[in-house]
């Protein structure tokens, strides 16, 4: 017989979740069930993390993108979605300004720009990422959608520490209908030879685009065989000019449970709670649910775009990380200092080496 007391136990105890275990604690609905799941996995993030919380800036430099993801506001179709492309010195200045504020990393996002990936420039982006690493000495994630398989080496060698591809959904059939002619496969094994290569890696999951409880499930299985570093989930925002603009948003409390159900079945990694969803009012709740990564912090002035919300609370000044310190002084949670979370990622490495050489 299932049961929320022993889910926690077994978790506390480093054991695997099985499908079912997931499934339950992801349909709870009882609220002082919930409340005590949220207890828990702010307990066990309390195990591996102490009260530490860290942050990341993000910097979508480009806009453009050959694909047509169904959910994607900036999806190739979209003639509504706001278009550009930043150069090294635009990128390099905003890189500043969030080091300055005290983000503990650097998250180099874009979509699969085409003046990137098919006119043969991805050299520029290895150039970009050594001279953001050269002046700006953070660590720095990758987010550049199918990234060749063959460059991985190059990439790593420009200093980058994460590659991060989200697959959104594990149900094949749904990743289909959703990723227009993108293949499956090739997203996963992109993960996997980064994680060879020596990145550390995160996937990333999209809530209420079509899936059901066990694709749920599954996803978080799949990022537990996948061995991800950082395993992000987040709640679907219609978007205007998309074939899902007419869809609903998913519950907030859906999210919550999915962020828990991450906390419980991945133990040690981190997990992202982001600004793109509901901006600093959504905080404080996914932290309590056992997040411990702030992600999609804009500074107000540079010009860059949210994914999901591609605007929400950026020139009020919020999703930066004075917004973020106002959020935590309401917690018994506090900001790292970047040492603290070069410490992590070292030991997240060095950790993922000794179990390769086994
Ligand atoms: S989700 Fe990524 S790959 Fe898909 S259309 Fe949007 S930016 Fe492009």
């Amino acid at each position: 017989m299932i049961n929320l007391d022993k889910i926690i136990e077994k978790a506390f105890e480093e054991q695997s979740l099985n499908q079912a275990e997931i499934k339950y604690l992801l349909s709870l609905t009882n609220s002082r069930k919930q409340e005590k799941l949220f207890s828990a996995t702010s307990q066990l993030r309390h195990k591996y993390f102490n009260n530490k919380i860290f942050a990341y800036g993000f910097v979508y430099f480009s806009t453009y993108c050959r694909n047509n993801c169904r959910f994607c506001y900036y999806r190739y179709n979209n003639a509504k979605s706001p278009r550009y492309r930043k150069d090294l010195k635009e990128i390099l200045q905003v890189c500043r300004a969030l080091k300055n504020s005290g983000v503990h990393l650097l998250d180099l996002t874009m979509g699969e720009d085409p003046f990137y990936y098919q006119q043969q420039n991805l050299s520029n982006l290895l150039e970009m990422v050594s001279a953001v690493k050269e002046e700006i000495n953070l660590p720095i994630m990758a987010f550049f959608g199918l990234w060749p398989e063959e460059m991985l080496k190059d990439l790593y060698q420009t200093g980058a520490d994460w590659y991060a591809c989200y697959q959104e959904t594990h149900n094949r059939k749904l990743y289909r209908r959703l990723r227009i002619n993108q293949n499956y496969y090739s997203r996963l094994s992109l993960k996997q030879k980064a994680q060879q290569t020596g990145f550390l890696i995160e996937d990333g999951i999209l809530l209420g685009v079509g899936e059901n409880l066990t694709d749920r499930a599954r996803s978080i299985l799949t990022m537990e065989s996948l061995k991800v570093d950082q395993g992000r989930v987040m709640s679907f925002i219609p978007q205007e000019g998309t074939p899902l603009e007419k869809n609903k948003t998913p519950k907030r409390n859906e999210e919550l449970l999915m962020i828990a159900a991450l906390r419980l079945a991945l133990k040690n990694v981190l997990i992202p709670a982001s600004l793109d969803v509901d901006g600093i009012k959504g905080l404080k709740d996914r932290l309590q649910a056992g997040a411990n990564v702030v992600t999609s912090i804009i500074p107000p002035t540079s010009g860059l775009k949210g994914v999901s919300n591609s605007r929400l609370d950026i020139e009020e000044g919020n999703r930066t990380i004075a917004g973020v310190k106002n959020v935590l002084e309401s917690t018994d949670l506090e900001l790292a200092s970047v040492s603290d979370y070069v410490e992590w990622i070292t030991a997240r490495r060095e950790m993922r080496n000794d179990s390769t050489r086994e």
